[in-house]
């Protein structure tokens, strides 16, 4: 399940507190050419978040229903919570030939690689634990026990980063920001996808 798909799939993985969201949200405000997809959690929802938008919340019950009718791409277990990616969605938004953006972990990066082939996979980087530990401190959306449980998982996480096609430091945030638009802008550039961007090219130069 890859090629037949026109979109490009982007999974940005990292530890909490590395600075994903911020750089996945910032993306998507300058580039409404990608989606990002809801995942499903049995987290409970944090101050700001919004049923829907942030997460799609369910219980355990509600999330092994769907783990057993086949309806996620991947699910892992994560920081003591369940979080899947919804299979009908994804495919309907790539089969629409847009660029879909899943902000998962290792765990579920792996699953979805294994599927998709042409899966272009970001991993992020902060500058060091210290600063792992201020942001997610200064972000202080999570209890103190929370944040020492996802510092001891970030060093298993950290371990993943050889894995993925693509890693982004993000120290200063407007630099990092610049590297993601740029492995964006790249991957736009695959034959594949400039083939379908100018078919008239293609066409008049006789190129198939
Ligand atoms: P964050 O790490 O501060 O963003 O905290 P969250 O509780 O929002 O997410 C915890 C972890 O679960 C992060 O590593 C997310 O990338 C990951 N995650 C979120 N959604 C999914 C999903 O659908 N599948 C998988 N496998 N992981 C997910
Ligand atoms: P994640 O989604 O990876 O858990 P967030 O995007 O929520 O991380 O970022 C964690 C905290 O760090 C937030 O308070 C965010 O504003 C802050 N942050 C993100 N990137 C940077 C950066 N380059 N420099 C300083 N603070 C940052
Ligand atoms: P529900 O909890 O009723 O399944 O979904 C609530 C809302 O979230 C609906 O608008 C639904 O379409 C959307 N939704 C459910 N799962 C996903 C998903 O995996 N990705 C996205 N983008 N939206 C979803």
């Amino acid at each position: 399940m890859s090629s037949q798909f026109p979109g490009n799939l982007f999974v940005v993985a990292a530890p909490s507190g590395a600075g994903k969201s911020s750089l996945v949200n910032a993306l998507l405000a300058e580039d409404s050419g990608i989606q990002l997809s809801v995942s499903c959690t049995t987290r409970a929802p944090r101050g700001a978040e919004v049923d829907g938008v942030h997460y799609v919340f369910i219980d355990n019950p509600e999330f092994q229903r769907r783990i057993d009718a086949g309806e996620f791409l991947e699910w892992a277990e994560v920081h003591g919570n369940r979080y899947g990616t919804s299979k009908r969605w994804l495919e309907s938004r790539m089969a629409d030939g847009m660029d879909v953006l899943l902000e998962i972990d290792w765990q579920g990066a792996a699953q979805v690689r294994k599927q998709f082939d042409n899966a272009v996979s970001i991993f992020i980087l902060p500058p060091s634990f210290e600063e792992l530990r201020q942001r997610l401190t200064r972000r202080a959306e999570d209890a103190p026990e929370v944040i020492e449980q996802r510092l001891r998982e970030a060093r298993i996480e950290l371990a993943q980063a050889k894995n993925f096609d693509f890693i982004i430091v993000n120290q200063d945030f407007t630099h990092a920001l610049r590297d993601l638009k740029q492995v964006v802008a790249a991957q736009r550039l695959r034959y594949a996808a400039q083939r379908l961007s100018h078919p008239e090219v293609f066409r008049a130069l006789g190129i198939l």
